[in-house]
């Protein structure tokens, strides 16, 4: 079954097909972190939902290439460097290093590229001179450089592609210098923001002066030198609509004339506990705090992709609970199936029902709930056959082949290795660092040490394995 998609661009669901001549590739963008702090539980959400874009398209056979920007540089970034009198890059490089931990342990596959903002100043402002060239940016007054949405909008280009503006209430020329703005406001936006002092040390040389770029145009130069001027697919939070996605397009556009995005897939809000999430609410959640609290990443990940990406979610710590008991339901019939099929791989997918029908609910705008449902009614039945001592080690071996590739899209694999904390995991990575250099002593001293807190770990033709005692 054809995979169909919602694009924001045309309000539609609409079948999906690469730009690739041979149908193939796809290049994929998401909007990734903007490093000023610890991603809270509703950027995750959208995180989660771009892996399960990803993971599907692979499922489909496509080969995807999987594109998060890193914004190192931003206005928020700058106002917490200045704070904490420290350096742009010690301050966004304790986030990144988190985010990218974080991102892990919700079992999302890593990007193929994640191109740093700071480390592609030199394409931002070749952009930059494009669109001053082709006279819809301009230099005001303040030494900064703005997207002319007049100029843009009078070669007869389109400002307003994902959501309804009223642009005739604008007042032509009316600037906005921040980088992020209510749609009411709509005004010339900074592509390069002139270095004032609050800035520190935050500002690079360019032909328009010293200064910095702004949000938006950092995501349009690394969407575009990594897959191309025009690429399939752009993912992010349906906050990020407007102004960002509107005016990643605008520039795009304004500088190659050609469309920018063929796709636009928006993940909806989270609430937490019924309400928006506030820090003075008390239902502030990042990955870290509901860790500490002693649910796993693969609890939340379960959670997380209960809902349809389209539908505002309400995150609750009794959502958590259940989301426990439901993978304790799937570990139990997996670990039941593994026993049963006793290292039978002759297996045949082709006989089970429950790819096809997983595969047909998720192309049908990735419908998640009904491919959660044809899970659990395999679980059902799959139990229900054990009981019956009707199924062989072979047709064990075969449920068990199916259930791997439908976790090649849910991704919440194995129990044990899913729930090993980052402790563990990089102590038992310092045990076969220790036996590869034959210092067997220390590898013999960490698996005591990994045995006290309550693990075991097995050298497979794989690599580690960890089992909680
Ligand atoms: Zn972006």
């Amino acid at each position: 079954m054809a995979l169909k998609l919602f694009n924001t661009l045309t309000r539609s669901v609409q079948e999906f097909a690469p730009l690739d001549p041979q149908k193939k590739k796809v290049g994929m963008y998401c909007c990734g972190p903007t490093v000023y702090d610890f991603a809270h539980i509703g950027n995750w959400r959208t995180f989660v939902f771009a892996d399960l874009v990803r993971r599907t398209l692979e499922f489909s056979g496509y080969d995807v290439q999987h594109v998060m920007n890193i914004t190192d540089v931003e206005d928020k970034i700058i106002k917490r460097v200045r704070e904490q009198k420290t350096t742009l890059r010690e301050f966004t490089g304790k986030f990144e290093t988190a985010f990218l931990d974080d991102l892990k342990a919700l079992g999302c596959r890593e990007p193929h590229q994640k191109p740093r903002a700071t480390e592609h100043i030199p394409e931002i402002i070749s952009l930059i001179e494009k669109l001053v060239a082709r006279g819809v940016a301009y230099k005001a007054a303040d030494g900064s450089v703005y997207f002319s949405i007049e100029k843009y909008r009078g070669c007869g280009c389109h400002y307003g592609q994902l959501l309804k503006l009223n642009l005739d209430e604008m007042r032509a020329g009316e600037r906005v210098a921040s980088d992020e703005y209510e749609k009411e406001s709509v005004a010339d936006f900074a592509l390069w923001k002139a270095r004032v002092p609050d800035d520190g040390d935050v500002f690079w040389p360019s032909p328009f002066g010293e200064g910095r770029p702004g949000w938006h145009i950092e995501c349009s130069a690394m969407s575009i030198k990594a897959l191309g001027e025009t690429f399939d697919l752009h993912l992010g939070g349906e906050d990020l609509k407007f102004p960002h996605h509107e005016d990643e397009i605008a520039q795009s556009e304004g500088a190659t004339g050609k469309p920018f995005v063929k796709f636009w897939l928006h993940g909806a809000h989270l609430l937490v506990e019924g309400k928006k999430m506030s820090k003075s609410l008390g239902n502030f959640h990042t990955l870290r705090d509901l860790l500490e609290k002693g649910h796993t990443g693969r609890e939340v990940r379960y959670l997380l992709l209960t809902a349809h990406y389209r539908e505002t979610f309400n995150f609750t710590l009794d959502g958590l609970s259940g989301a426990r008991t439901a993978l304790a339901r799937i570990d139990e019939c997996v670990a039941k199936l593994r026993e049963l099929a006793a290292g039978n791989t002759t297996a045949n997918t082709d006989t089970n029902t429950l790819t096809a029908n997983f595969s047909n609910a998720l192309a049908d705008d990735l419908n998640i709930s009904a491919a959660w449902g044809e899970v659990f009614k395999w679980v059902t039945e799959t139990n229900k056959r054990i009981a019956e001592n009707s199924l062989s080690a072979k047709d064990a071996a075969s449920a068990l082949a199916a259930w791997e590739k439908v976790d090649s899209v849910l991704g919440i694999g194995a129990k044990a290795e899913a729930e090993a904390p980052a402790e563990i995991v990089a102590l038992a990575e310092a045990r076969a660092e220790a036996k590869k250099a034959r210092d067997f002593k220390r590898a013999d001293a960490i698996r005591d040490e990994l045995k006290a807190k309550g693990w075991v770990v097995e050298d497979t033709p794989k690599g580690i394995k960890l089992k909680k005692m």
